[in-house]
Order: structure tokens, then C-alpha cells, then sequence
């Protein structure tokens, strides 16, 4: 492969503008949140049409050279992330919404539309797109469909795949598939769209994509339980788990201790427990109630309920500012998830786990009703070694598959869990998914090195 004779033929397709090889540049976009790799890739391109993307895809075939899609970089698993000299195509400058149809209330966007936008062109039309995390205002929803991203509403909404009207793809051969054909129903075999939700980027990159948006819920309020057992837990939940919830997050007190240091604006001082649960849901009859029972069988100790909309952003921005408090401190990170009656376990399994290592700081916040938990493990001190970090991996996966988990529920494996994945993963989907990066990207050009070897 010559590198400069490539780099030379993207001036072809690009013009200068959006071909960027200045330091800064890789800098920003070398690295998605999650890692600090050191590489150099050749440029980064921005396309603004879908001809571009089919002609540079062509390219890297031609001259086989790597090539990695690049959302907005939120991914925390590496996925976006390039480890050597990657092409990088970011999709900054395909961000506009194409049409919007009110008969199916679906919407034609770019990949590059930032999810927050979605959502505000959603709610602009009386309308709601539920899909919502802490980085919705930087993410993609070419990424977010490359990751099929969760995030605090799937309770009750479900995740990006649900929302997947249709798509438009350019696979790593080069093949420009339009799998949007605006019907409802179809019944002509798979659904072939549904095998790039969730790929992250290995079997083609997404230039299109039609989302749907649903009836706006009702008014909500949200509701803060603190407590201090976590034996507590599974009585709560299963009170609340009753009622139709949009959210049900669960934090530990060390969580919001980082908040609190990180964000001096943040008023914290009132709540004192050891865990807490936030949880979001329109006015049912009942649930008053069961908070009263919730209180008086002493299994919390502080319950707040929002009574505006200014103190429901309060309380959430206890739990949505978590990982931006913890991110500069470069944690170990785990995104797993158990089933929901197992997750008291996990918690507890963890905490054994770590009570006595004062080298770490553990970190447990997450999705209660999905049994999604993040884990995040701060470093107290600077020398560590990779063994004793490769031996948490080990004991923490250990406990994972015993309570019936999954190493990932929603951010993915990227380059970071490639290794787990591969060693720990059913040998029969590890082989389907390879069988199908063959089919897709017969010269592996796509996005090389994560998800699967
Ligand atoms: C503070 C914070 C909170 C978060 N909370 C959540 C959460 O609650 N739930 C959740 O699910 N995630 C969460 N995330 C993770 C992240 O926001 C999601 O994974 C998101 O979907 C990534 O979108 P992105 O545009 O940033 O993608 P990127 O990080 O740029 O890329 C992610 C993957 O998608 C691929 N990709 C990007 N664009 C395309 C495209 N057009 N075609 C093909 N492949 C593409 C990339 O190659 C990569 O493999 C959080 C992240 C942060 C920083």
C-alpha cells in the first residue's frame, strides 16, 4: 500500500476543507471518550454527499487502506477511535434533516444530525423522540444506530433499533444498499437493515436513515428515594416496578460525591444516603401511596418529588452528570447488565469485591429497570499495574456471567472489550458476525480491530 498515493487520490473526491491532516485535528478526532490512543491517522474527511462516501470507500478497496466512521465520538468502548493510521470519515458535515413525513411521522435525517436535534424537531411538531442519554447533545444518530445506544428511557421506549424506519448504507465493498422502503409491513425474508444496527461500523457506514417519533407522554414528574441498605432495593423496585415508568435509575453515594466535586454549582448538601433511585413517570393512581408505604416500612429514608419542571432537571442532573464527573480521571470501565431480579446481587457482589482494596474507588450508577449497570473504577494511585487491572476484569466478568449477564448492554465492544468479547462470547454469534464482515467487507477495511478479530 502506498500511503501517499492514497492520500494524494482523496484530494479527487475531497476538496481541501474537509481533508484535514493538521495536528489539532487529529487530536480531536484520533480518540473517541473512552480512550487516549497515541495514533496518527493519515486525515480525516468530511463528506457532505452520499457519492463521496461510496467513491472513498472505493478508494480504501483500491489501495486497501483502513478506513474508520466517526460519529461524534461520544462511544465509550473505542469504537470510533482509530489505533494506527486510519483513514477517519466523520460525518460533522451530513447533519441536516432531509424530509419529514407526517402520514407515518417519520423523518429522513443524515447521519451526522445530532440526536439532540432530533429530539427539539420532534418536540417543534408536538411529537417525541425518546431515545436520551447525558451525550445526546454531541452524539450522532448514525452512531447511536451504529451502537444501537440505550440510554434512561428504554424502560418503557426501548432503544434505537426501535426506531429504525429504514436506512441507507455503503458497505465496506462499496455496495450502496437503500433499505428504506417506507412500507410497514413486509414480509419478504429478514429485515437486512437490522444487521447494521448495532454494528458498529464493521459491515458499512450509514448515510441515511428514516426515524420514527411517537405521541408526546403525558406530564411527568420525577421522584428521588434515598436509602442506606441495599437490601432495600429489590423491596423498592418491586414496588415501583408495578407502575408504568419511563426511568428507574439507581446511584451510590460515591457517585454523587464525584458530581459534587466536580461541579461546585451543583446543590448536594441536603441528600445524605448511600444509594439512591431516580425515577420518572406520569400521575398514577396509587404510587402516592406505595411511596408511603416505601417510607413508613423504613426501607428509605428521603423521598423528593418534583413539584416543577425546575427541580425535575435538579434531581436528574444527579445521576446525567456522573460519567463527565469521573471522565478525567480515566476509570476502568464496565457497561454490563444482569437480569433485573439479579441486579441487588451484583451490587452487593461488587461491593465485597472492593471493600477492602483501598487502591480503588468504586463507582456504580445505572439503568435500574434494565439491570444495566455502569461500573467505574477509579485508580487511587498511579501504579497500578496491567496485571492487577486485567485480574479486576477477570473477577468482575467472573461475577457477571455467574448472575446470567453480558459484558456490554449498550455502549458496545469497540477496541476496548474486543479481547473479553472474543474469549467470553457464544462461539456461534462470534462466527455469524465474522461470516458477515466476509460478506460485507470482503477486504476488511472497515473499521479493523474492534468488535470482533
Ligand atoms: C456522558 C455519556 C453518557 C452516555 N450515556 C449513554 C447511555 O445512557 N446509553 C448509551 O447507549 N450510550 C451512552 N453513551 C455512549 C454514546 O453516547 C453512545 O454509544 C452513542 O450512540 C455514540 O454515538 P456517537 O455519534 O458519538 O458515535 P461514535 O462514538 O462516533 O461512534 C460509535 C460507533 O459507531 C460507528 N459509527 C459512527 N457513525 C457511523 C455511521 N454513520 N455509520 C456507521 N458507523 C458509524 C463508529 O465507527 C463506532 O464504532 C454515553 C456517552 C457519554 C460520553
Amino acid at each position: 500500500m502506498n500511503k501517499d498515493s492514497f492520500y494524494n487520490n482523496l484530494s479527487n473526491i475531497f476538496d481541501k476543507p474537509n481533508i484535514k491532516t493538521d495536528v489539532s485535528n487529529k487530536e480531536k478526532y484520533r480518540n473517541d471518550w473512552a480512550t487516549r490512543f497515541d495514533s496518527d491517522p493519515v486525515a480525516i474527511v468530511f463528506p457532505k454527499e452520499l457519492e463521496q462516501v461510496i467513491d472513498v470507500v472505493k478508494l480504501c478497496n483500491e489501495f486497501n487502506y483502513p478506513l474508520i466512521p466517526s460519529g461524534g465520538r461520544t462511544g465509550l468502548s473505542g469504537g470510533a477511535s482509530a489505533l494506527s493510521n486510519e483513514l477517519i470519515v466523520s460525518f460533522d458535515k451530513m447533519n441536516k434533516i432531509l424530509d419529514f413525513d407526517e402520514s407515518s411521522s417519520t423523518v429522513l435525517c443524515q447521519p451526522g444530525l445530532i440526536t439532540q436535534n432530533l429530539q427539539s424537531f420532534a418536540k417543534n411538531n408536538d411529537l417525541y423522540y425518546p431515545v436520551d442519554f447525558s451525550s445526546s447533545g454531541s452524539s450522532q444518530i448514525g452512531g447511536n444506530i451504529a451502537t444501537n445506544a440505550g440510554g434512561i428511557r428504554v424502560i418503557k421506549y426501548g432503544s434505537t433499533s426501535q426506531y429504525v424506519a429504514g436506512l441507507d448504507v455503503v458497505t465496506g465493498n462499496g455496495h450502496h444498499l437503500s433499505l428504506d422502503d417506507m412500507l410497514i409491513k413486509n414480509a419478504t425474508g429478514p429485515d437486512i437493515k437490522n444487521f447494521f444496527i448495532g454494528s458498529e461500523g464493521i459491515y458499512g457506514l450509514i448515510t441515511s436513515c428514516r426515524m420514527r417519533l411517537i405521541k408526546k407522554p403525558d406530564e411527568t414528574k420525577v421522584v428521588l428515594i434515598g436509602f442506606n441498605e441495599i437490601s432495600s432495593l429489590d423491596e423498592i423496585s418491586k414496588l415501583i416496578l408495578k407502575f408504568d415508568v419511563e426511568a428507574i435509575e439507581f446511584f451510590t453515594k460515591n457517585s454523587l460525591d464525584q458530581v459534587k466535586k466536580e461541579f461546585k454549582n451543583i446543590d448536594t448538601h441536603h441528600l445524605g444516603n448511600d444509594y439512591y433511585i431516580i425515577i420518572e413517570l406520569h400521575d398514577q393512581k396509587g404510587f402516592t401511596e406505595d411511596l408511603e408505604k416505601i417510607y413508613h416500612a423504613k426501607l428509605a429514608k428521603e423521598i423528593i418529588i418534583s413539584s416543577n419542571n425546575s427541580q425535575k432537571e435538579s434531581i436528574w442532573q444527579y445521576r446525567l452528570l456522573i460519567s463527565e464527573s469521573i471522565s478525567r480521571s480515566s476509570p476502568i470501565k464496565f457497561d454490563v447488565a444482569v437480569p433485573v431480579k439479579n441486579i441487588t446481587r451484583l451490587i452487593n457482589e461488587l461491593q465485597k469485591l472492593f471493600k477492602k482494596n483501598e487502591f480503588y474507588n468504586l463507582i456504580l450508577f445505572g439503568h435500574l429497570g434494565d439491570g444495566n449497570l455502569h461500573i467505574n473504577v477509579l485508580k487511587n494511585t498511579e501504579n497500578l499495574k496491567s496485571k492487577d487491572i486485567s485480574s479486576i476484569q477477570k473477577n468482575i466478568y467472573s461475577i457477571i456471567f455467574k448472575l446470567g449477564g453480558t459484558l456490554s448492554a449498550e455502549h458496545g465492544i469497540g477496541a476496548n472489550k474486543m479481547k473479553a468479547f472474543m474469549a467470553y462470547e457464544n462461539k456461534i454469534k462470534i462466527e455469524i458476525i465474522q461470516n458477515l464482515k466476509r460478506y460485507f467487507d470482503n477486504n476488511k477495511i472497515l473499521n479493523p480491530g474492534k468488535l470482533v478479530e
